[in-house]
Order: structure tokens, then sequence, then C-alpha cells
């Protein structure tokens, strides 16, 4: 059983028995032996029925939410690092399964994403934590309408729930990014590359191209440490903030509003050369079934990359589909470097920061791959 070998759900094709049981409760696990696993959440909608929050009997959900924000707090206290934004809970890597709040300087954003954090309870005693805690200017709750309607949740707006700040300035690594929590699309950065932000700027000299840019995360950085840098995405209203963000830090970067593939097909056709290459590119596999054309996918851009980079040049590639694994991932690299006749001599092996916990038994929690390599 999963349980036993430390993972923290059940699926409910795995219940013998849940008959009864309250939409987001508080339950006790027992296995069919009838010994008891633990202190779980459930959902009477999710494939994922059970979420375990404890290995101990818990009764009071208030007093253990409370306990499990503070134990957030206190592990971001020792290892986050010259940044004001940055997650402080990130679920089941919290032992808070099916919550997730982002610090933005003075702003905290929250997303609840089960039934159990949806209830009254549970939503009084996290907001009143985090604020007592941190004591932030405002608190807003950004909401997925997909994720509400696979949990069976009525439909709520993205909405402030306290405080009257929306917008503000964070800062990361000593560059400055605009985020507004709720009007217009969401800015901000993914705070999940935050260090990878960072290791990039320290290998990247030169010429830079920064493939699937959004609002700037790698390319400000790459032009902090001194790049010239070219920003590409398909978005415009991203490329128009990524510009404010640029404005913001004092700096010139050039923005492309193009398809990547397409770019990377005419550049490198064309016999365009960078000292520096950053590919981060939407997830493209979104289950196991499209795994391949994935792979395809990530082969291809890399492929394009590595043919452009000049000799001694730096490639930083990532993919945040946790279904495609870091040894895939690699495998597909050292394919495409192949075909281009490249040497590729790996960096760093990098993930998501460490403010996104992964934990070691259960593997979904890990999902950011973020290859650097020097190309010869
Ligand atoms: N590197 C960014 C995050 C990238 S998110 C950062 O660190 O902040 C993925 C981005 O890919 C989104 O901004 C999306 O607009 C863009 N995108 C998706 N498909 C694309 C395509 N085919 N061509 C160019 N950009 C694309």
């Amino acid at each position: 059983m999963r349980l036993s070998e430390g993972h923290v759900w059940v699926y409910r094709s795995d219940l013998i028995s849940a008959d009864g049981i309250a939409p987001g409760s508080l339950v006790r696990v027992a296995d069919e032996r009838g010994k008891a696993l633990g202190t779980a959440l459930y959902s009477s909608a999710s494939q994922i029925a059970i979420r375990l929050v404890s290995r101990e009997d818990v009764n009071d959900l208030k007093a253990l939410l409370r306990r499990r924000i503070r134990d957030a707090i206190a592990y971001r206290e020792k290892i986050v690092r010259d940044t004001n934004a940055y997650r402080l809970v990130f679920s089941e890597g919290d032992f808070l399964p099916g919550l997730i709040a982002d610090r933005y300087n003075d702003i905290l954003s929250l997303q609840v994403l089960t039934q159990a954090m949806d209830s009254d309870v549970a939503r009084a005693a996290i907001v009143s934590e985090l604020s007592e805690k941190l004591k932030p200017a405002a608190i807003v709750e950004r909401v997925e309408p997909k994720i509400r309607e696979l949990e069976r949740l009525p439909e709520r707006a993205s909405r402030l729930i306290q405080g009257e700040k929306t917008s503000t300035v964070l800062s990361m690594n000593g560059v400055k990014f605009h985020y507004d929590a709720l009007e217009g699309q969401k800015t901000g950065a993914f705070l999940d590359q935050r260090e990878n932000y960072a290791a990039a700027a320290g290998y990247a000299r030169g010429e830079a191209l920064d493939v699937f840019c959004y609002q700037g995360g790698f390319a400000l950085h790459l032009a902090q440490s001194g790049c010239k840098v070219t920003g590409v995405d398909s978005s415009r209203s991203a490329l128009e903030i990524a510009d404010r963000n640029a404005a913001l830090n004092g700096q010139e970067i050039e923005w492309i509003e193009a398809n990547a593939f397409d770019l990377l097909k005419d550049y490198a056709a064309a016999g365009r050369q960078y000292d520096a290459i950053v590919l981060d590119p939407p997830a493209f596999a979104k289950s196991k079934r499209n795994l391949d054309a994935a792979l395809r996918g990530y082969k291809e851009l890399n492929l394009r990359a590595l043919k452009m980079l000049r000799p001694g040049g730096v490639l930083v590639t990532c993919s945040c589909s946790y279904h495609v694994s870091e040894e895939e991932f690699l495998a597909v690299l050292a394919e495409a470097s192949r075909d281009v006749h490249r040497n590729v001599r790996i960096l760093e092996r990098r993930a998501q920061a460490k403010d996104h916990p992964s934990l070691l038994s259960v593997p979904e929690t890990a999902y950011l791959k973020c290859v650097m390599a020097s190309v010869s």
C-alpha cells in the first residue's frame, strides 16, 4: 500500500470503505486489518480520495493547520535568501495538502485546491495564522475555476480577502518585478525558477536568447549580469509586462512576439548565433498519454538551441512536466546533441527552488528539471 511506503495519497479505487464521510472531512485512516495509518483529509470528488496530513491521530484540524503553517514559515526562514517573493506553503511539500500560499513582498496570495482546505474552519485558521505571523498589507485568493469544478466546489472569483492592496513590486536576487494579484493578467515571476535565475546569470555572458520568457524572469537576470538579451514569447500581454519590468530595472531588452518553434527554426536556418540560450517552455506533457509528443517537442527545441550556440556557449534548458523524468529529459538532450554533433558538458542539474519542497517519498512533488550546460 502506498501509505506504508511513505506516500500520502490514497486513490478512490483503493478505498475499502468511505461510507457516509462528508466532503472535506478530517478522517482516520486504517488498513484492511484495522491498523491505524494516520489522519487525512477526505475528498468526495477527487480521484485522490485521501491525503494524509499526519501519521498520528489528530482531532483538531484548526490547531494542526496553524502548527503546519508556523513550521512552513520557519522552514523558509532557514532556506530562503535574497528575495521578498517565495512560496510559503507548497501543499504536500509542507504537509498541507491542497493549500498553496505565496508571498509577493507585502501581499500574500492563497490557492485552495481541495474540499478540506475550502471549509470555513480551514480558511479561518489559515488566514488568521498567516496574517498574525507575517502581517501582510493584503491577502488575496487566486481561484482556478477548473480545480473547483473537479473538486465539486461552488464557483468563486479571485478576490481580496484581507486588506486593500492588490499590486506591489517584488525583488529577487536584486532584480525587481511588478506584481499585480488581481487585475488583468496575473503578474509576477515564476517563483519556482528563482534560484535557477541566479544560477543562469552566473554562467551566461555575451548575447543571450530567453525563449518562452513570459514576463522576463530569466531575461532580466541575464541582463543584470551584463548580457545583451532578446526575450521571446507568444503572449503579447506577457511581453508588455516584461518590458515594464525591464524599465523598472533600468534595462534595455529586445522582446519578440513569436511562436518559439517557428522562430528557432528560422533563426537556426539563418545561422544566428548566441552565447547563451534559455529554454523554459510550458509543460508539454500534461499527462502520461502525451509523453511521446512532449519528448519530440523538447528534442526539437533543444536541437535548434544547441545548433545556435557559439563554442563555449551556455544552454539553460527546463522541463516542468512531472511526467517527463530527469532521466528521460537528459536522454532527449543527449539525442539532440548527437544529431547536431555538439559536445555538451553538464554544469548543473537543478530543480525547483527550495521553497517548493519535494518529498522523497512523494515523487509527484518534484516536477521541475533545469539543466545548465556548456556546449562546444
Ligand atoms: N521563463 C518564464 C516562464 C515561462 S512560462 C519565467 O521564468 O518567468 C511559459 C511561457 O511560454 C508562457 O509565457 C507562454 O506565453 C509561452 N508560450 C507557450 N507556448 C509558446 C510558443 N509556442 N511560443 C512562444 N511562447 C510560448
